[in-house]
C-alpha cells in the first residue's frame, strides 16, 4: 500500500479505479491471470480513500458478512435475473469460500445462512484481500482521487488526486454512493457517464431505514423487534413485492432486515409512481380471516389476550387502542373486523428514508445490458471493465452484495487482464530492457 504525493506520471497495463470490495479482488485476479501466463502486467488499483477498505471493516457490525450459503439471481434487483446469474455462476460461494481460505481466513456458516470469517472479524478479511492484491503484483495506490477518464486511441488517461496515470485497460470499480464517507461518493457514475455510458434510474439508497411522520405511533415502540411481513402494493393495489423476516421499530421510523430489503423497492417504486403503499403484518402468515376467526373463538378472553400470545405487550395494546376495540371482554364485530385488518395490514406512511449515509447499497447504476457478461467489458468504451456496485445490482441483506463484488470483480479482473496480455506490454518491454515494474 502506497500514500501517494501527488506528482505521479504513469504508463500502466490495467488501472483499477477503487480498491474496494470489488477492487481488491479485481486486482488480485489481473495479478494472478497475468501470472498463470507467465508473464506479468502493471496492475494498479487507486482509491480516493486514506484509509482503505473503510466498508469492509463495518460491514456485518465489524465482523463482514462475506457472503451467504446459497446465492442465486432472485437475491438481487435492478439489471434483469438471467444477466446476473451469468456473472454469479462464474465465481459462486465455493469460490468466495476457497478464495479466503486460500488467503488464510477461514468462514463460518450461522443459522442465518450468512458466512463470516471466524475470527469474527471483518480486519481478517480486509487485510487478507489486500495481501492478495499485493502478491499477485498490483500496487495500491491511495489517496488518489479519480478526477477524470478519458479515453485516447492507445488505452486511457486518468487523471488523479495523485497524479496522471496512462492505462491500457481500466476497471470501474467505484461502488455507488451507500456511506459516502467510506469513499464512494457517487463519482464513479460520472467517470461511466462520461466514457459513455447511461445510468438506470432512479439511483437511491437500499438497504435504508424508512421515516414515518414525527411521532407516529410506531415511534413510540421504538427498541421493539419482531417478526413480520411487509407488503408493496402500487396505488391500483397490485403486489409488487413481498418482504418477510424481522423489523425493528426506531424512534424515527422502521428499520431490522424486512425494512431494509423492501426499502429499494419502495423507493424506486415511488419513483415511478407516488401512490406505492407499503403495509405491515405484524403476524406474519396469518391473514385477516385466520386473525378474525381466531377472535371470534376466544370470544370472552379479549382481544387483548390473544393478540398478546404472539406480540409484544405494549404493541398488542396500542393495536387495539387504535382500532377502538376494547382490550378485554366483548369484541362487537366492527371493532374485530377493524383490530384483523390493522394487526395484519397496518398501512406505513412512510414519508422518506435514512438516506446513503444510513444505506448499505445503491439502486441503480450502469445497465448489465451495457456490458458483456462473459468479460465485464463496457459495450459502449471497449476497455473499460466493470464490476462492483457502479454496477446497476444490488442485493438483499445477508452477504449478497459482497458476492457480488466478489464475482464481477473476478470476472472483470481476469478479462481485463487477458484483454492486456493479447499485446506486448510496457511491463514486458521493460523485462526485457531489464527495468524493473511500478512499485
Ligand atoms: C454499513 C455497511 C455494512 C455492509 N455490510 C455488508 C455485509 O455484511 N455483507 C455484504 O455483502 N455487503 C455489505 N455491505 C455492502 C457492501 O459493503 C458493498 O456492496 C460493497 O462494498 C460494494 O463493493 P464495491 O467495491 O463495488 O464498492 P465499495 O466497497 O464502495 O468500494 C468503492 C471504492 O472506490 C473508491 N472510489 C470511489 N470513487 C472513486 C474515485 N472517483 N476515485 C478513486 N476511488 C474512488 C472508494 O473510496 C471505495 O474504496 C455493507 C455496506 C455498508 C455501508
Amino acid at each position: 500500500m502506497s500514500v501517494d504525493d501527488g506528482t505521479r506520471d504513469e504508463t500502466v497495463d490495467v488501472l483499477v479505479v477503487g480498491a474496494g470490495a470489488a477492487g481488491l479482488c479485481a486486482a488480485t485476479w489481473a495479478g494472478r491471470t497475468a501470472a498463470a501466463a507467465g508473464r506479468r502486467l502493471s496492475v494498479v488499483a487507486v482509491d480516493s480513500a486514506r484509509k482503505l477498505g473503510a466498508k469492509i471493516l463495518v460491514a456485518g457490525g465489524g465482523r463482514c458478512n462475506v457472503t451467504h450459503w446459497q446465492v442465486t439471481e432472485a437475491d438481487y434487483a435492478g439489471s434483469t435475473p438471467a444477466s446476473i446469474r451469468k456473472v454469479l455462476r462464474r465465481f459462486g460461494v465455493a469460490e468466495t469460500v476457497r478464495f479466503f481460505a486460500d488467503a488464510g481466513v477461514e468462514l463460518k456458516r450461522e443459522d442465518t445462512g450468512k458466512l463470516f470469517p471466524v475470527s469474527d472479524s471483518a480486519r481478517t478479511v480486509l487485510d487478507a484481500l489486500v495481501r492478495e492484491a499485493g502478491r499477485a503484483g498490483a500496487a495500491l495506490v491511495h489517496p488518489a482521487k479519480v478526477l477524470t477518464v478519458a479515453r485516447t486511441a492507445a488505452g486511457f488517461v486518468a487523471e488523479t488526486a495523485a497524479g496522471r496515470f496512462v492505462a491500457r485497460r481500466v476497471i470501474l470499480c467505484t461502488g455507488g454512493k451507500s456511506l459516502p464517507k467510506s469513499g464512494s461518493d457517487g463519482s464513479g457514475f460520472a467517470l461511466a457517464a462520461g466514457l459513455g455510458h447511461t445510468l438506470a434510474e432512479p439511483i437511491v439508497p437500499a438497504l435504508v431505514p424508512l421515516v414515518l411522520p414525527p411521532g407516529h405511533w410506531i415511534t413510540s415502540l421504538a427498541g421493539l423487534t419482531l417478526p413480520t411481513e411487509v407488503r408493496l402494493a402500487g396505488g391500483n393495489g397490485r403486489s409488487l413485492a413481498t418482504v418477510t423476516g424481522s423489523t425493528l421499530c426506531t424512534h424515527v421510523g422502521l428499520s431490522g432486515p424486512a425494512i431494509l430489503d423492501v426499502s429499494r423497492h419502495w423507493l424506486v417504486a415511488r419513483h415511478a409512481d407516488p401512490a406505492v403503499r407499503l403495509a405491515l403484518n405484524w403476524l406474519p402468515g396469518t391473514t385477516l380471516e385466520e386473525l378474525d376467526r381466531r377472535l371470534v373463538e376466544a370470544a370472552g378472553r379479549g382481544a387483548l389476550a390473544v393478540l398478546r400470545e404472539q406480540l409484544a405487550d405494549r404493541l398488542a395494546r396500542m393495536l387495539c387502542e387504535l382500532a377502538g376495540a376494547p382490550a378485554t371482554g366483548d369484541l362487537p364485530r366492527d371493532a374485530r373486523r377493524r383490530l384483523a385488518s390493522l394487526v395484519t395490514s397496518t398501512p406505513l406512511e412512510i414519508v422518506g428514508d435514512r438516506g446513503f449515509a444510513a444505506a448499505e447499497a445503491t439502486a441503480g447504476g450502469v445497465p448489465l445490458a451495457e456490458v458483456r457478461l462473459e468479460t465485464m467489458e463496457s459495450r459502449v468504451c471497449p476497455g473499460l471493465f466493470l464490476a462492483g456496485e457502479v454496477l446497476d445490482v444490488d442485493g438483499r441483506i445477508g452477504g449478497f452484495n459482497f458476492q457480488w463484488a466478489w464475482a464481477s470483480g473476478f470476472v472483470a479482473g481476469s478479462a481485463a487482464a487477458t484483454a492486456a496480455l493479447q499485446t506486448p506490454t510496457d511491463t514486458d518491454a521493460g523485462r526485457a530492457a531489464g527495468r524493473t515494474s511500478t512499485s
